[in-house]
This record gives structure tokens, C-alpha cells and sequence, in this order.
């Protein structure tokens, strides 16, 4: 295949001076901030564009699965975070991976799972990378940066063996809650503040806490300052979304994938475009919506990426089929049956999570290569 219009659809295309361009904008803005770039891969889980995030940089990544995990180590990467509380059952493949000289760390936020995390090691002779996680206000996993907890997992952390105590790490989901640039920037203050606080009670133990990992697309890019942070570890702002976009940390025209579908009905008394893709391309993930009526599972753009009509989007899905719509008459002359479209996403993540490779393109019309995704646990 050498053009986009020879591709079966539906199909996940990948526009490579895109992703490059926001490759290179985080690193620079992190580079500006004094901060390592610790890209995490859950968001386009490719070997090819760990290699491109990770350029310039110390050369660790984030992953959000052991499988993942396994999938980069394969890749040759080394040095890992798996950024999803550990439970005791997935220790021994943590441990498998050790042995293959992985310095795969791993997160903890209970001292019942810290100590079980010591015990494991000592047993299986080898030592877990263990960072703490800290809640900065995104209520999902950590513990308070001010409370005892904190304490309690470092000391049982740093007691006999089996573990190390390798600093902190926080995120800020809440971020993805804000209403404006403002709001992103306090949360992001609120985060830096948060992990830094938890990594000095750390230091006043006389522990050491080499990372001070912190980081979401959004507080990646609008972060005022990031003393006393080691790392940062968006992983969205590869692709961006409309998500983003109606957050404030993108622009439309910094979307790097879209998905490729072909127009197979017209349904001029309901007012609306069938496509072939459905809920297993675009995913049921309506978040964006919130930013606009007119985005529903994904907005939709002629072949080449040029609007049709405004506010022409995906309104309805089923398996495989997605409803087009407007407010505005529909351009059916535009988009005969056969045609071909393509759908921007609401939520890159995920909709990247329905496809397993990359159509990358560069002028949006040639294939130039093929770039496979890791899936699964
Ligand atoms: N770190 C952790 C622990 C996460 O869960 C995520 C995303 O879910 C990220 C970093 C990356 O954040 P974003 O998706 O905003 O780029």
C-alpha cells in the first residue's frame, strides 16, 4: 500500500511531522523547565515512536502494563517505570523482567503491599525499584503527601532488602477536569508542590529520593515551574486530541492521528452519512463532548484533512457503522459512497487502543511505513 486511499478501513493513520513536531515542542518546553522527559508510552505503545520521544533525553520511558513493560525491554529499553499500582500476584513477572537487566520500577501507595513487595524480593533474590505514589488532588491512587503513610511505606521501604525506595511520583488527573488555562496551571502548581513536599519528609528521614516524577499532558504544558521535579511523563501530547484541544494545551492542526473510514450510506430523510466505522474504531469515549456538542465520537474531515462542512461529526455509533452529522445541510455530492473520510478523536488514547499498527503517513496521502502497537495485559 502506498496511498492512504488503497488502505482498508477503517484504519489508524499517523501524521508523522505532527507527532515529531510535538515530540519536539515537550522536550524543549521540559528542557526549558530544567526537567528530564519521561515520555509515557500508554498512549501510542510503538517501539518506533519510544525511540523518537526518547531522543534528546536520559532515555527512560513510562508504561502502563506489564506487558507493555515486556513489549519495550523486547525493544531494548532499559529503564522503565510502570506507572500503575503493583499487586503482589504481577511481582514475579516484575521480577522476570529484573532479570533480564530491566530496571523496571514499580509503584506502591499501602505498607501492607510494600512490605509483601520486600519480602518478594528477599525470597527471589533480587531488589524491587520501588517508587511511592503520592496523591496531589487526582484522588485515584497515593497516598496524602502530609500524612503518616508516606512514612510508613519509606521505612519499610528502605528496611532489609528486597525493595529500594526510589523516590516519588504523582499525577494530575484532576487536571483533565479544568475549565481553563488558569485552572491547569494551579493544578499543575498543586502537583509540583504536592510530590516535592512528600519527597522533602522523605529527605528529612535521611532517605534518599532520587525521582520526583510528576506530569500529565496538560500540566506538562502549562506547568509555571517545576522546582524540585525530576521528571515529567505526559504521554497524550504525542497525538493530541480534541480533548486537548478544548482543554487549551493544543491546536486542532496538532492532532497527529485521525482514523481513516469510507462512506458507505446516505440517509438524506434522517439527515445523516454512514461510515465504516463504528464503536470498534472510534471507541464509546464521548469525554470531548463536554468542549462542544458538535464533536460526539469524533470530528469528521475530508481525505485530506480540510473541513467538509462545520461541525461535521460522528453523532451515533453501532459495532461498525458511524452516523455523520451536521447541524447544517448535509454535503452528499461531497461524499459519495466510497468516499473517504476521516475522523479526528476525541480521545487519542483510546481510539488508538482499537487498531493494532500505524498508518504513517507525512502528506497525509502517502504510506511512507507501517508501525505496529503493542495491546493486551
Ligand atoms: N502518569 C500516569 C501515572 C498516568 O496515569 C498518565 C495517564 O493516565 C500519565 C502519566 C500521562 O498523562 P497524559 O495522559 O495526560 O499524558
Amino acid at each position: 500500500v502506498s496511498s492512504i486511499q488503497d488502505l482498508r478501513t477503517p484504519a489508524l493513520v499517523l501524521d508523522r511531522g505532527v507527532l515529531a513536531r510535538n515530540l519536539e515542542s515537550m522536550a524543549r518546553r521540559l528542557q526549558g523547565l530544567g526537567v528530564a522527559l519521561r515520555p509515557h508510552m500508554k498512549t501510542a505503545k510503538c517501539a518506533e515512536i519510544a525511540a523518537l520521544a526518547v531522543r534528546g533525553q536520559p532515555g527512560g520511558i513510562t508504561v502502563s502494563t506489564l506487558k507493555e513493560a515486556a513489549y519495550f525491554a523486547g525493544g531494548g529499553f532499559r529503564d522503565i517505570t510502570y506507572a500503575v499500582g503493583i499487586s503482589p500476584d504481577k511481582l514475579d513477572e516484575v521480577a522476570s523482567l529484573r532479570r533480564q537487566d530491566v530496571e523496571l520500577r514499580i509503584l506502591v501507595d499501602d505498607a501492607g503491599v510494600a512490605r509483601e513487595v520486600a519480602a518478594r524480593g528477599r525470597r527471589l533474590g533480587t531488589t524491587f525499584p520501588t517508587l511511592i505514589e503520592v496523591d496531589t488532588g487526582a484522588h485515584r491512587g497515593g497516598v496524602d503527601p502530609e500524612g503518616p503513610e508516606l512514612l510508613e511505606i519509606a521505612r519499610v521501604l528502605g528496611g532489609k532488602g528486597g525493595a529500594r525506595l526510589d523516590g516519588v511520583l504523582t499525577h494530575a488527573g484532576h487536571a483533565y477536569a479544568c475549565r481553563s488555562v488558569e485552572e491547569i496551571r494551579s493544578v499543575a502548581t498543586e502537583e509540583r508542590a504536592g510530590v516535592v513536599r512528600a519527597a522533602e519528609r522523605l529527605g528529612c528521614l535521611g532517605l534518599d529520593c532520587p525521582t520526583v516524577s510528576a506530569g500529565s499532558t496538560p500540566t506538562a504544558v502549562h506547568a509555571p515551574a517545576l522546582d524540585g521535579v525530576t521528571e515529567m511523563r505526559p504521554g497524550n501530547y504525542m497525538f493530541f486530541d480534541l480533548f486537548q484541544e478544548g482543554l487549551g494545551t493544543c491546536r486542532r492542526e496538532d492532532i497527529a492521528i485521525s482514523v481513516l473510514a469510507t462512506v458507505i450510506g446516505h440517509c438524506p430523510r434522517h439527515r445523516r452519512i454512514l461510515i465504516d466505522a463504528g464503536a470498534l474504531a472510534l471507541s464509546l469515549d464521548t469525554s470531548a463532548c463536554r468542549f462542544s456538542e458538535d464533536i460526539g465520537y469524533g470530528v469528521v474531515v475530508d481525505a485530506s484533512g480540510a473541513e467538509v462542512v462545520p461541525g461535521l461529526h460522528v453523532a451515533r455509533v453501532h459495532q461498525e457503522h458511524g452516523f455523520v452529522e451536521a447541524r447544517e445541510p448535509l454535503p452528499f455530492h461531497r461524499l459519495p459512497i466510497g468516499s473517504r473520510v476521516r475522523i479526528l478523536p476525541g480521545h487519542a488514547c483510546i481510539t488508538a487502543a482499537m487498531f493494532d499498527r500505524y498508518h504513517v503517513t507525512e502528506d497525509g496521502e502517502r504510506v511512507v511505513d507501517t508501525w505496529s502497537r503493542v495491546s493486551g495485559w
